[in-house]
């Protein structure tokens, strides 16, 4: 007969991280570009005081455990207080991309029926917009000192962050409840339909963010200082939130400045060891560092995901400035990351350009995600590292239903991702293409993930994107749109030699279209549906 443990059952809960660094690592600093921009710093017992006040003013405002509080907000001080403040008093923090449709977010805010929204002087103009759309929303709180508080028409009063806690007594006792309990919510991006809640539980979220920290995933200890440049308006900004104090690492937020000088300037002079964003950040820095001759004297590694890496990128980052690209993949769903790649000591054995091959592909599932790849008809499919498939998830930070969705997405007990991949017969997984954007021809499968790594290779190549097009014959055939690097040309006949060598020729695109640049959305990625818009016609 099974025997219970007889080991204790403290629930996992947020409030306890950031205690955790108030005790163990009081003396580390948090640093965070105010959005005014200069740079302000406390400690992490500091942020624990202002969490605590935050949970005593919310308390004060009457809101009660189980209401939801937004936020659209920078990476900064303030809002990382709001992350432990509100999830800490057993309320749910709402994290909005402001980067959604106005449209979009009044649905998400009126879905979650938000009490309060707490939101950086940047937005002040698109609150004006939504404000009056919202009517569940009470309290508009911007994140500023009194001095550059902005004034908004119709928003009245409109509190100041600073002043409503300022009087607030830093002594807050965290409740304990379930580990189960909600703690913050996130919108997919609603490509399709409207946007999906996904409601967070407090275990997910300490679970998870103890896996982020594991040396085969970002590798965060108390001798690193981490920059999320990932935001905290989406996906949890990947746990690093939770993750540093958890570490005692020394975390250090770029507030709204993203752009490569910024961002540089940010790492040299806080001695950064550890980041983590998009692809399309990274091309940002590195073009910046190239073009001024700069070296990364402190950088070590870098998490990277939300779309896939170039080879390319990684071979610069890794053999010119020695800087560890650990590419890995997640989504809204998962609640951040799922798997990881890192070499182990076999893939080190082999040439450098192979290495980067591997860091490429999206790694292997973090301990606790299961990871399978199935057919059509739902058959597991071989780990052979060529049959393609739906990419599916399971554990215990993975989705079980949308928040108010009317039927669990489940299927047999695993999330459907909607992403086609492949995994390898050593665990590693790579994703071939979005189930929406892989190109049919055919009746084979073009990857426009892979078909645009090998154009970026080109050195005059800033960002390619392709989409399928529909054909007479063919079914669908690739378009591709390339945005040359400032002041750089290819034409179209190099472009498709160069490209001839790298994929077979039934994948070469059809026609090339040149273009300044492209259109990103929310989350760094970009827009197809946009390029589909304009360009989706039929090839002749
Ligand atoms: P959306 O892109 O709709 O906003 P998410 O922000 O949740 O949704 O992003 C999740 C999606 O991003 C994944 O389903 C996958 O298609 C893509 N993605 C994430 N990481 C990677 C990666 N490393 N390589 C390729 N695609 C990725």
């Amino acid at each position: 007969m099974l025997q219970t443990g007889l080991m204790m059952n403290r629930p996992l809960l947020i409030s306890a991280v950031i205690e955790h660094a108030a005790a163990q690592y009081r003396d580390v600093e948090v640093v965070s570009r105010e959005t005014h921009g200069p740079l302000f710093r406390y400690t992490y017992a500091d942020c624990a005081k202002g969490a605590r006040k935050l949970a005593n003013a919310l308390a004060g405002l009457g809101l009660a455990p189980g209401d939801v509080v937004g936020s659209i907000a920078w990476n900064n001080h303030r809002h990382l207080e709001a992350y432990y403040g509100v999830s800490g008093s057993g309320m749910v923090i709402h994290t909005c991309n402001p980067r959604l449709h106005p449209q979009q977010l009044i649905y998400i805010i009126n879905h979650a029926g938000q009490k309060a929204m707490l939101f950086d002087a940047t937005f002040a103009p698109l609150i004006k917009g939504i404000a009056p759309h919202c009517p569940s929303v009470k309290h508009w709180i911007c994140l500023s000192d009194a001095a550059h508080m902005p004034a908004i028409e119709g928003i009245d009063p409109l509190i100041g962050y600073d002043a409503l806690t300022a009087p607030c007594s830093d002594d807050f006792t965290w409740p304990e409840f379930d580990e189960n309990t909600a703690a913050a919510l996130c919108y997919t991006s609603g490509t399709t339909g409207h946007p999906k809640g996904v409601l967070y539980s407090h275990r997910a979220i300490v679970l998870e963010a103890m896996a982020g920290c594991m040396p085969n995933v970002l590798a965060v200890s108390c001798r690193d200082t981490i920059l999320p440049v990932v935001p905290m308006f989406h996906i949890n900004a990947w746990c690093i939130p939770y993750g540093a104090p958890m570490s005692g690492a020394k975390l250090v937020l770029p507030g709204p400045r993203l752009d490569g000088e910024s961002l540089y300037t940010l790492m040299e002079d806080e001695k950064v060891t550890i980041s983590a964003g998009v692809p399309s950040i990274w091309q940002g820095l590195l073009a910046y560092v190239e073009q001024n001759q700069l070296r990364f004297s402190t950088m070590r590694r870098t998490g990277v995901g939300g779309s896939a890496m170039p080879q390319a990128l990684i071979a610069r980052f890794a053999d010119e400035y020695q800087v560890e690209v650990r590419h890995g993949w997640g989504m809204t769903e998962t609640t951040a990351v799922a798997t990881m790649g890192t070499l182990t000591p076999r893939d080190l054995a082999l040439p450098r350009e192979q290495q980067h091959a591997i860091v490429a592909r999206q790694g292997k599932s973090v301990f606790g995600v299961d990871i399978k790849v199935v057919d059509e008809a739902g058959a597991t499919v071989p780990r052979d590292g060529s049959t393609q498939g739906e990419l599916m998830v399971r554990g215990p930070w993975i989705v079980r239903d949308y928040f108010k969705g009317e039927r669990s997405p489940l299927q047999g007990g695993w999330f459907p991702t909607g992403d086609i991949a492949t995994i390898d017969a050593q665990g590693t997984m790579q994703i071939r293409d979005r189930t929406k954007d892989v190109i049919k021809s055919g009746g084979e499968w073009i990857s426009s993930i892979d078909l645009e790594s090998a154009a970026v290779a080109h050195p005059a190549v800033a960002m390619a994107a392709v989409i399928g097009v529909k054909h007479p014959k063919w079914d669908e055939r690739p378009l591709m749109f390339i945005a040359p690097k400032p002041g750089q040309t290819v034409d179209k006949e190099e472009l498709l030699a160069f490209l001839a060598d790298r994929v077979a020729k039934w994948w070469l695109p059809d026609d090339v279209v040149f273009v300044d640049s492209l259109p990103v959305g929310g989350t760094g990625k970009v827009q197809k549906e946009e390029l589909r818009k304009t360009h989706g016609g039929v090839f002749r």
